[in-house]
């Protein structure tokens, strides 16, 4: 164990920047990275406003952050795929090797995972962190460290897309402009969609979605979204629908937008139960997809950037100091309609 200095969620709305001890060993097949970059994501939010999500309840003080970049200054003796200087970003979630959702390849819903700033398990906004080499990424030159910090948030959009199956010009829809459904909207781009049409209830929202090429949006106070999809398709429907709000609102309308026999892909997670229309599914033959983070998803969205054809740096909003993390925080709970993600850059 070490003393170092890490951004600590204390206890539901009490951050301190202060010293915590954390293990700092680098075991054989472990790489010591020096963090550069980490961005805020909305569940190191809601830990700090609410101080639980689901089951995970924040029970002691816990460092927060699991969207990191940086570079490898240590190596365990037995890493081959990494070496000291090497650019990174760092995959937040730990399997046991050897369960048995990970000897499937679905690591991602293996109930022993370890994830970064989900309690108990301390995240990454601390100057160095120690992380399996196996879950540890090089980013090519043209990746900034910003960038890196980016491809777990975007890692989600590419399982969702994924799941989805996209056909080469399939029409996909995005219900949701917040960073998830705008990450999603880009990987569906990104995956073959020819367009997306993305859906919020707030215009500064959909003016970042609006930005990239191929995305068209919809406000849903102003314009009926299933009016929008049927002008585009022909009176025939979205070939995917991606939900990436969470709101039982939007699964009211959600079946009334995909084609038939089209695909459903949940991202958001309602915090209740939602009512869920069987029979309209059915005469359409929908097929419901649900998604968990990731798996295997790190290299392909790494690639997308480095290719250009994923640009992820317009939806960085701002920028903070190590130092000035509370306050970063204080501004995402401030939750501003213009914010894309805010980042805190560590030296
Ligand atoms: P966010 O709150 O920033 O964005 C949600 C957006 O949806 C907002 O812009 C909001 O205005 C919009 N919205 C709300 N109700 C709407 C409605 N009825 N119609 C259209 N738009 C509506 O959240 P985020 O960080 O982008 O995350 C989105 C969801 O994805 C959350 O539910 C989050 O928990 C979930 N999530 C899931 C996974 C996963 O692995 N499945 C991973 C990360 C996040
Ligand atoms: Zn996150």
């Amino acid at each position: 164990m070490s003393l170092v200095d890490a951004l600590v969620l204390e206890r539901q709305d009490k951050l301190s920047l202060r010293e915590i001890e954390l293990p700092m060993n680098v075991g054989p097949l472990d790489v010591k990275i020096k963090v550069h970059t980490v961005g805020i994501c909305g569940s190191d939010v809601h830990y700090y406003t609410h101080g639980k999500i689901g089951p995970f309840v924040v029970e002691e003080p816990m460092v927060l952050g699991h969207e990191a970049a940086g570079t490898v200054v240590e190596i365990g003796t037995d890493v081959t795929n990494l070496a000291i200087g090497d650019r990174v970003c760092m995959e937040p979630g730990i399997p046991d090797a050897n369960s048995k959702a990970a000897r499937l390849g679905m690591y991602n819903v293996d109930p022993a995972v370890r994830f970064w700033a989900t309690p108990p398990i301390h995240g990454c906004l601390t100057p160095h962190v120690v992380h399996p080499a196996n879950y540890t990424f090089k980013l090519p030159d043209n990746v900034s460290f910003a960038e890196g910090a980016m491809v777990e948030p975007f890692a989600v959009g590419m399982q969702a897309a994924t799941k989805a199956r996209i056909t080469p010009g399939d029409l996909a829809v995005v219900i949701g402009a917040g960073p998830i459904g705008i990450m999603v909207a880009l990987a569906a781009l990104g995956g073959g969609c020819s367009s997306v049409i993305v859906a919020d209830l707030v215009d500064e929202k959909l003016a970042i979605a609006a930005q990239y090429p191929g995305v068209t949006t919809v406000n849903i106070t102003k314009q009926s979204l299933a009016d929008v999809v049927n002008t585009a398709s022909g009176n025939w429907g979205a070939d995917v629908v991606f939900e990436c709000t969470g709101s039982p609102k939007a699964f009211e309308t959600l079946m009334t937008l995909p084609r038939p026999g089209g695909c459903v892909v949940m991202v958001g997670l309602p915090v209740d139960p939602v009512p869920f229309d069987v029979s309209l599914a059915s005469v359409r033959e929908l097929r419901f997809e649900t998604v968990f983070r990731y798996a295997h998803q790190y290299e392909r969205a790494i690639a997308l950037f480095a290719s250009g054809k994923v640009d992820l740096k317009p939806l960085i909003s701002e920028t903070f100091a190590f130092k000035d993390s509370i306050a970063a925080f204080d501004r995402a709970v401030e939750m501003r309609p213009t914010d894309g993600k805010l980042q805190i850059v560590m030296e």
